[in-house]
């Protein structure tokens, strides 16, 4: 059986080689130029952080379903709050809120150096760390519970990445962001306009920039098993 798996995996590896890169042609169309993070999306194998029935579209540039109501975010979103995030140089600490597959988690795994990753669903993390596990990427934590609080007890972070709409920035995650630290974050209600903002943390209070128009799941409160 682990064998067939593991036939599984390389064969659809093989097979999307050229998909892949097609999605790396398509990101680099789309506005994305780092080149260590258009590396890592070439590198990091999608297909595995979606049900193997949804396998074959792992490399098309859109979200898709996880499970839970949730989605796996799609790699240009992916690439762009990475990229965004890294604009000022490398990170070592990064908070992740919204881990869902682990996608966005093991991209940044690959970015710096280290990251806390905070998910609502249990099962979700639960599966999104045998993931990263599977991948040997071992610079990654991660916490169950409500992300809006954060992580204080390991604060301040250099970067923060919320992958889930608010109506607002949470302050808990503003007073976790250490002095020049960047978070990407999108704000907004559901079913309507929301924005990608960058927030950093300057000498006096915040500076705000809006990135553009996007749409997320909502962050709800609350944690579910
Ligand atoms: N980056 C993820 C996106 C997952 S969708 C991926 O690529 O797979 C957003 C995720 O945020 C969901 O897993 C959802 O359960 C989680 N989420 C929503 N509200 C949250 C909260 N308050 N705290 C932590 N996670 C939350």
């Amino acid at each position: 059986m682990r064998d067939q798996d593991d036939m599984m995996r390389r064969g659809i590896g093989m097979t999307s080689q050229r998909t892949r890169e097609r999605l790396i042609q398509r990101l680099c169309e789309e506005g994305v130029t780092n080149p260590r993070v258009l590396d890592v999306l070439r590198r990091t194998p999608r297909h595995l952080f979606v049900d193997e029935a949804l396998a074959h579209r792992a490399y098309e540039d859109t979200a898709l379903p996880i499970g839970h109501n949730q989605t796996i975010s799609q790699p240009f979103m992916v690439a762009h709050m990475s990229e965004v995030l890294l604009e000022d140089g490398p990170l070592d600490k990064v908070m992740e809120i919204g881990t869902g597959s682990g996608y966005q988690t093991a991209v940044l795994a690959q970015l710096v150096e280290r990251v806390f990753s905070v998910e609502r669903i249990k099962v979700l993390q639960d599966r999104a760390k045998e993931r990263l596990t599977e991948l040997n990427l071992r610079n990654v934590v991660f916490r169950w519970g409500d992300g809006s609080e954060g992580w204080p007890a390991l604060a301040p972070y250099n970067g923060i990445i919320v992958t889930a709409v608010a109506p607002e920035v949470p302050q808990a995650l503003l007073d976790q962001l250490a002095p020049g630290g960047r978070m990407v974050i999108p704000v907004g209600a559901v079913g309507e306009t929301q924005q990608l903002l960058l927030i950093v943390r300057e000498e006096h209070g915040f500076s705000r920039r809006v990135l553009g128009a996007v749409r997320f799941v909502p962050l709800l409160n609350g944690t579910l098993s």
